[in-house]
């Protein structure tokens, strides 16, 4: 039996202006899966998640969840919509921004329930609940009640990452989430995505934490130029035997 893709992205292709980010992209995450994307600077990973998230138009191609089309081909398909339709369908490809992007006037809490009133309908009760539960799991419960500014980034990004599961996207999305972290706070960020993905949660991310994506991937795709140059399992893509010269260029710079 043909095992059908939870994301499918067939033939994604984008520019910026003249600049042609994403030339033809084929890439798809099972259920259960965890698929990293790793390359070099400008080569269109962040784009490419920013498409699936409906945060960029795109030009060509398709990108499916569960067979249903996602994303915007252009600003006629966005405009469609109403923001609360958006959020809605945003909320099925959780992301996470390397920024953070909390809203700094609420509470880690308060940042968890908004969208789950909004825009999953629920309760008040029944959205602390689902918050304190998640935020349980990113070993934040005792910091409910505080303000972004008074946690330290590592926290931050763990209220980040409560919020958007807390939703319960099909597919979360992570964008380098520890770039923006000092050395000391990136593990405790990836320990919680190491969790995730034990619980199976269906992840594809981006990171230049060469050694984590090794091992917490059970792919990895190695983009180039705006294509997907070389993919595999991380023992085939970070042994270099794809024999992929760009591949091993980028790989050098990490050994
Ligand atoms: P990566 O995540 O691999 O570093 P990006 O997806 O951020 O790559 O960028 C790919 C290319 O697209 C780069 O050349 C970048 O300058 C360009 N780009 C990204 N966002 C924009 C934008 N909003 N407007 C114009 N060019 C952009």
């Amino acid at each position: 039996m043909e095992v059908v893709p939870l994301l499918a992205i067939e033939q994604l292709s984008k520019s910026f202006g003249s600049n042609e980010v994403l030339k033809s992209v084929d890439l798809s995450v099972s259920a259960g899966e965890v698929v990293t994307i790793i390359g070099p600077s400008g080569s269109g990973k962040t784009t490419l998640l920013r498409c699936v998230n409906f945060l960029e138009f795109y030009d060509g191609g398709s990108i499916r969840i569960d067979g249903s089309e996602v994303g915007f081909r252009d600003g006629s398909q966005r405009r469609r919509r109403t923001e609360r339709d958006l959020a809605r369908m945003r909320a099925e490809t959780g992301m996470v921004f390397q920024s953070f992007n909390l809203f700094p006037h609420l509470t880690a809490e308060q940042n968890v329930t908004l969208g789950l009133q909004q825009v999953r309908g629920k309760s008040r009760k029944d959205a602390r609940d689902t918050a304190r539960h998640w935020l349980a799991r990113v070993g934040l419960e005792h910091k409910a009640g505080s303000l972004p500014s008074e946690l330290s980034g590592g926290q931050q990004q763990r209220v980040g990452i409560a919020r958007a599961v807390a939703m319960e996207p099909k597919v979360l999305l992570l964008d380098e989430i520890t770039s923006a972290l000092d050395p000391e706070l990136v593990g405790e960020v990836l320990d919680v995505v190491t969790q995730l993905a034990a619980d199976g949660m269906t992840m594809l991310m981006v990171t230049h934490e060469i050694a984590f994506a090794r091992d917490a991937s059970h792919r990895i795709v190695f983009m180039a130029d705006g294509r997907v140059s070389a993919e595999g399992s991380p023992d085939h893509i970070m042994s270099g035997a794809d024999g992929n010269d760009r591949l091993e260029a980028f790989l050098s710079r990490f050994r």
